[in-house]
């Protein structure tokens, strides 16, 4: 083989390489081959100071990012001696003006980073970001405080791997993270709407057919960026439910639903249909002990009549579940593999066992 083929193969593994870091595969993250792994020192942590984390985050990949073209240089150097890289003033014009331009992106990149860094992140662009998000009298470290504080809970909503792109959504914030930057918008001033849906017959991780949602997050404010977050459709009602405002769906796109909600829908069809349960004086109506949200609203009362021998029982419990709470519990309690069977199938009573089938689940009636 040539030398010159030998760079060349050299500078294709190196270019490959260089992209594996960028935007890594799970095998790199599971390896910890990433910007977070690697400054994590450095970075904090990122459940404490969200906000800061991702200005050390961003500043830490631009760094990192503006050495691969000097480490290409010093790879050749190890590796290409014939090229005499070693003593730069004595090789070819191309190596010398390659070289100045590596080293001027590495220093240019560390004089952003500097900049951004002064007065404790003030230049930061997520810090002018948060300044369009305060009202005139706070700074934008204010609005920090209010995320991280939100960031720390534990029911916020969160999309993506940590490493990659990521959508937050906490109480107040809809947030997406990308490589240099993190879109920031205010629950209360934003517009969502579902622009577009990709399907994927098979999907790289579970091996299934998968469909993707783009919606568009287009803020009031007219200074912030609008933004796309991209989404597995089985993560969109855990989406919907997190946000104040509904989202928009101007093209109706056919938003796939999971197993389990296809079923719950069907459940609460049928469970509406069936009589409705008058509750006698003595008996009494708590919170759902499921969820310990709802008011429990179901009562489990045989009305089929199925002559078949195990067939369903009368159940004597009380009202102790909501709904939702008995379609997840009647669907855990089936033969994951046929779903098509569970609408016939029974299920026992999460209390006292008692076999039930769709037929016998009714509504209170107050
Ligand atoms: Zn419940
Ligand atoms: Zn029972
Ligand atoms: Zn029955």
């Amino acid at each position: 083989m040539t030398e010159d083929a030998l760079i060349g193969l050299f500078t294709l593994f190196y270019l490959f390489f260089c992209t594996l870091l960028v935007a890594p595969p799970t095998e790199f993250v599971s390896a910890g081959l990433t910007v977070q792994n690697l400054f994590s020192h450095w970075l904090g942590s990122e459940d404490l100071n969200f906000v800061y984390y991702q200005f050390r985050r961003t500043s830490a990949t631009l760094i990192f990012h503006s050495i691969f073209p000097l480490v290409y240089f010093l790879c050749l150097v190890l590796f290409q001696p014939q090229l005499k890289l070693l003593t730069p003033w004595n090789t070819s014009f191309f190596w010398q003006l390659y070289l100045l331009i590596s080293i001027l992106i590495f220093l240019s990149a560390s004089l952003v980073v500097f900049y951004w860094s002064r007065n404790k992140w003030d230049n930061h662009p997520i810090a002018r970001e948060l300044t369009h998000l305060s009202s005139n009298e706070e700074s934008w470290r204010a609005v920090a405080s209010s995320i991280n504080i939100e960031f720390r809970r534990i029911d916020k909503f969160t999309s993506g791997i940590p490493t990659g792109r990521r959508i937050i959504v906490t109480d107040s914030w809809v947030m997406k993270t990308s490589t240099y930057y993190i879109y920031i918008a205010h629950q209360n001033d934003i517009h969502l709407t579902i622009s577009g849906s990709e399907d994927h017959s098979v999907s790289y991780e579970s091996m299934t057919s998968v469909q993707y949602l783009n919606i568009d997050v287009i803020s009031i404010n007219q200074k912030l960026k609008p933004f796309t977050i991209r989404l597995n459709s089985l993560e969109y009602k855990e989406l919907t439910d997190k946000l104040q405002s509904p989202v928009r769906n101007a093209r109706n796109i056919v938003v796939r639903q999971s197993l389990s909600e296809q079923f719950l829908d069907a459940f609460r069809e049928q469970v509406s249909q069936n009589p409705k349960f008058r509750l006698p004086p003595h008996m009494e109506v708590d919170t759902c002990i499921g969820c310990m949200q709802k008011e429990s609203d179901i009562k489990l009362n045989k009305l089929c009549d199925d002559p078949e021998v195990g067939a369903c029982v009368q159940c004597y419990c009380r009202p102790m579940w909501c709904l939702e709470c008995m379609g997840k519990w009647f669907s855990s309690r089936q033969d994951q593999q046929h779903p098509e069977m569970w609408l016939g199938n029974r299920c026992p009573c999460p209390t006292c066992r008692a076999a039930f089938c769709m037929l016998d689940v009714c509504f209170i009636e107050k």
